[in-house]
Parts: structure tokens; C-alpha cells; sequence
């Protein structure tokens, strides 16, 4: 055990809720395991991390927070494997991208050790939360956020890091439907669309209340200039096959580089499966849906890994995306869930025992 790993103060919860947990029914993000991991960040450095009872914060109306939105969050997931060994999915991953959003919205960025330690740490304590039912696991929310006072527009002097966790079912998306949008933007050159920080997810929900209005679930984001350009879905990359290739488009300000993503392009160069990266515009997959090309879209994130679109507005024209027996959805998805349940060979070594 290293330094930090022995340094971390637990302080255990007298009553633990597990017995009230149904693990063969749980829902997504909304049941919450015993303990949490907190650190923070005053007088200029990141002071000793502690788990304890999940519990809620308390913070002082004048916290920056509250006003000019300095907060930003990962989201991975713990597996059990049928030896009771605990894996995560390259999260090393979402440390790097912590301290990514977390340098663009000028908040302190977070030793490795305070993440990695204190999230395994985290998931010692509360190992028994880690489901172990086919599709089910672990979701882990590591956050940072400005706990620092003041009404005054400028970055805060205090923050907290916090680690929540919420043991998750499998995550059905169904077949979604989704709009191609053609007034809002998710993102901008310049902007902070590329870090995971939380107002970005606020700008979202009015444009997808719209779209749900309309009957579809779910927006396909396009580039703020134009609206020519297929940029994400939803919360999701975005995949798009067309023949037999697979497409998606490079990351930017205004496309996130989620490890999904970049795992699924892996896994098609390995297996041997044709993939772009490129920009693609709307117009080529109006095309390809009119002229039968258009064979699969689906969205890539960790929450769901794939999710599979079934059709598509635009214009106010419908799409509808061919029923394939075999898909790139089905194959990617059984492939990731694979390696990070431990079920097969790991030629990438993107999983972590814990
Ligand atoms: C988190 C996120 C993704 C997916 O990232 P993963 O690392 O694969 O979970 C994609 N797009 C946006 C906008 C996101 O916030």
C-alpha cells in the first residue's frame, strides 16, 4: 500500500441502506451506496481525502457554484466478475479528462493519486455495492465542483472533489428516435464543449425538451456555424454506418473525446472493420438513408456504450434505418461489456483490477 492509500481516513456509516436495495431491479443514478469519498481544496492545495457516510453538503448561498456554474464530473463504472473481482474500464482515462475540464474552467486540477487511491479506496469500503447480475454495475461519479464564497465573477478559492457511487441496472435505451438539429447548439469553437463540465448538459435540456415535444427522444447535435455537420447525440458520440463503414467525427472544441469513442475505433481497426474519422455532413446521411447506404447510427457513451438509433427527423422529413439482424451496435457493445466484465481476453489492457 502506498502513502496516500493508508492516509485516507474512513469513517464508516452506523446504518447501511443495502438491505433496502432491490439488486435485481435497479434503475439508473438513482440509488446511492453508504459511503463517499470527499476531498478538498483550500489554502491553495488539495488537502487529504476521507470517505464517509454518504451524506449531503451543505454550502453557503454565496458559493460559486451557485452563480457561475464552476463544476465538472466523470462518470465510469465498476464490474464484479463471477470470482468477486472487481474491475474498472480505463480510468486512468477519466482522471485525464477531470483535470482537462477542470483546467478549462479554471479550477484546480487533482493529483492522480487522490483519484486513483481514493476511488479504490471508495470501492473497498463499499465493495458490496458492486452488483454482480448480468448488465448491471457500479456507475461512479467522481465530481469537482466551486465550494469557495463570494458573489464576485471570478474563480473560486475553495473546491471540493467528491466520489459518488450508484449501482445501476442495464441500461435499455430502447430504440431511439432522434432530431437532427438545426437551431440550438451544444457547443462552439472556443467554447467548453469538449470538457465534461455540468452547464454544458443545462444548455442541452431545452432543445431536447423541444425535440421529445415533437415525438422524437433524443438531439443529434450539429455544428454551431452551419448545422451541416453530425457532431454528437445527446450526451453520446456518434457513430454512423454507411455500407459497410464505420464514421465518426474527429474530436474538437465541440465534440468530446469520450473513451467509448475512442475504444470502439480501436476495436474496428482490430477486428477489421472499416472506420472513418472524418467530418460528415447531413446531407451524406440524408443521402445515404435515401438510397439504402445508411445501414446503422448509434451513440456511444459509458452509461449505455451503444445505443442504437432506429430512425431520424430532419427537415421535418422521417427516416427510418434499416432492421439488420447482425449490427456494429450489437457486436461493439458485446465486445466492450466483454473486456470490462472480464469475460474475455483484454489484447488492449484497458481494464483495471481493483
Ligand atoms: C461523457 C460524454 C460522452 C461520452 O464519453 P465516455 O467517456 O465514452 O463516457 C460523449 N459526449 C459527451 C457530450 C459527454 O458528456
Amino acid at each position: 500500500m502506498n502513502t496516500l492509500m493508508s492516509d485516507i481516513k474512513i469513517t464508516k456509516t452506523k446504518t447501511t441502506k443495502i438491505h433496502d436495495v432491490d439488486f435485481d431491479n435497479l434503475n439508473f443514478g438513482r440509488t446511492f451506496s453508504d459511503h463517499m469519498l470527499v476531498c478538498d481544496f483550500k489554502d491553495g492545495k488539495w488537502q487529504s481525502p476521507e470517505i464517509v457516510p454518504y451524506q449531503a453538503i451543505v454550502l453557503d448561498p454565496s458559493a460559486k457554484i451557485f452563480h457561475y456554474g464552476q463544476s465538472v464530473f466523470e462518470g465510469l463504472k465498476a464490474y464484479k466478475d463471477t470470482d468477486d473481482s472487481v474491475w474498472l474500464f480505463r480510468p486512468l482515462e477519466n482522471f485525464k479528462r477531470l483535470n482537462i475540464s477542470a483546467k478549462r474552467l479554471a479550477m484546480p486540477e487533482l493529483p492522480e493519486e487522490i483519484f486513483m487511491d481514493g476511488l479504490k479506496a471508495l470501492l473497498k469500503v463499499d465493495s458490496e455495492w458492486i452488483p454482480k447480475k448480468e448488465g448491471s454495475s457500479l456507475y461512479i461519479r467522481p465530481f469537482i465542483f466551486a465550494s469557495g464564497n463570494g458573489f464576485h465573477a471570478s474563480p473560486a478559492d475553495e473546491y471540493k472533489f467528491v466520489i459518488a457511487l450508484a449501482p445501476s441496472g442495464a441500461y435499455f435505451s430502447g430504440n431511439v428516435k432522434v432530431l437532427i438539429e438545426e437551431t440550438y447548439s451544444r457547443s462552439a469553437n472556443g467554447g467548453v464543449g469538449f470538457a465534461k463540465a455540468g452547464g454544458n448538459y443545462a444548455g442541452q435540456f431545452y432543445p431536447t425538451q423541444l425535440a421529445v415535444e415533437k415525438g422524437y427522444q433524443q438531439v443529434i447535435w450539429t455544428d454551431d456555424t452551419n448545422h451541416e455537420y453530425i457532431e454528437e447525440a445527446g450526451a453520446m458520440n456518434i457513430f454512423i454506418r454507411i455500407n459497410d463503414t464505420l464514421i465518426t467525427g474527429p474530436t474538437s472544441d465541440r465534440i468530446l473525446d469520450g473513451i467509448t469513442r475512442k475504444s470502439i475505433i480501436d476495436i474496428a481497426k482490430a477486428e477489421g472493420i472499416p472506420v472513418e474519422v472524418r467530418k460528415i455532413t447531413v446531407t451524406e446521411v440524408v443521402n445515404a438513408a435515401k438510397d439504402g447506404s445508411l445501414k446503422e447510427m448509434f451513440g456511444a457513451g459509458t452509461a449505455a456504450v451503444v445505443s442504437p438509433i432506429s430512425g431520424f427527423g430532419y427537415k421535418g422529413i422521417d427516416y427510418d434505418l434499416p432492421e439488420l439482424k447482425e449490427t456494429y451496435a450489437a457486436f461493439i457493445k458485446k465486445y466492450i461489456t466483454d473486456i470490462q466484465t472480464n469475460k474475455s481476453e483484454d489484447p488492449f489492457g484497458w481494464r483495471v483490477k481493483v
